[in-house]
């Protein structure tokens, strides 16, 4: 699931301040789960902008945005003319349809992680993508994405009663490796000094 959220109407109007005629995309997919960019979204966004006096001119959820199979299909129904795109998915759905297309498209939405579903619009941040997984050195706990230092050799001593200094409301993500890897009775991982990572492997 990649995580969404909203921008400001304020913002969004900032960003097609120069245009009239505006195309909305939403995604039936991460971005309708994540309440951003759904049928209910695009909608209320049109309304939005028509009481500005914008003219949306043609509005669409397709299935999956980021597939660009389905982007290419969609493409062919826009209609003639038309000033920008405004994406209510995710960046690779916005970006599925920009290359695509040479008009102008703008983000509706900002892009924060991938993450798992609680419920339909609470999601909990688990990976940011790094491009190289290394949670098998850590008993399966992402330290890049749970510790808010991202220290790949912790803790950083500030923890209280398990709890992150910088948050008294989030668990130490060092503290859940430690008692995850003496529940595996692997603590003898932690005693290797970890490399930094290679963050040029992609
Ligand atoms: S190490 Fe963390 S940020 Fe990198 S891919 Fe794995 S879970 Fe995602
Ligand atoms: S208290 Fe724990 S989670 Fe917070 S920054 Fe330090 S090691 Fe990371």
């Amino acid at each position: 699931m990649i995580v969404t959220k909203k921008k400001s109407f304020e913002e969004v109007l900032e960003l097609i301040n120069e245009y009239n005629k505006i195309i909305l995309i939403g995604c039936g997919d991460c971005a309708t789960l994540c309440k951003t960019g759904g049928e209910e979204e695009v909608l209320e966004l049109k309304k939005q902008l028509e009481d500005k006096g914008k003219s949306v001119v043609y509005t669409s959820v397709i299935d999956t945005a980021c597939d660009q199979r389905l982007v290419k299909l969609e493409i062919k129904k826009f209609p003639k003319e038309y000033d920008c795109i405004l994406s209510l998915s995710c960046g690779s759905g916005a970006q599925a349809i920009s290359s695509l297309i040479g008009k102008p498209i703008f983000p509706a939405t900002d892009t924060l992680y991938a993450g798992v579903t609680k419920r339909i619009g609470d999601f909990k941040k688990m990976c940011l993508l790094c491009g190289r997984c290394i949670i098998g050195e850590y008993a399966g706990i992402c330290p890049i994405t749970m510790c808010s230092k991202s220290l790949l050799n912790g803790p950083c001593g500030g923890s209280d009663n398990g709890k992150c200094e910088t948050d008294p409301d989030k668990d130490c993500a060092w503290q859940l490796i430690f008692d995850r890897l003496k529940e595996q009775k692997k603590l003898h991982i932690l005693d290797s000094y970890k490399e930094p990572k290679e963050w040029n492997i992609k």
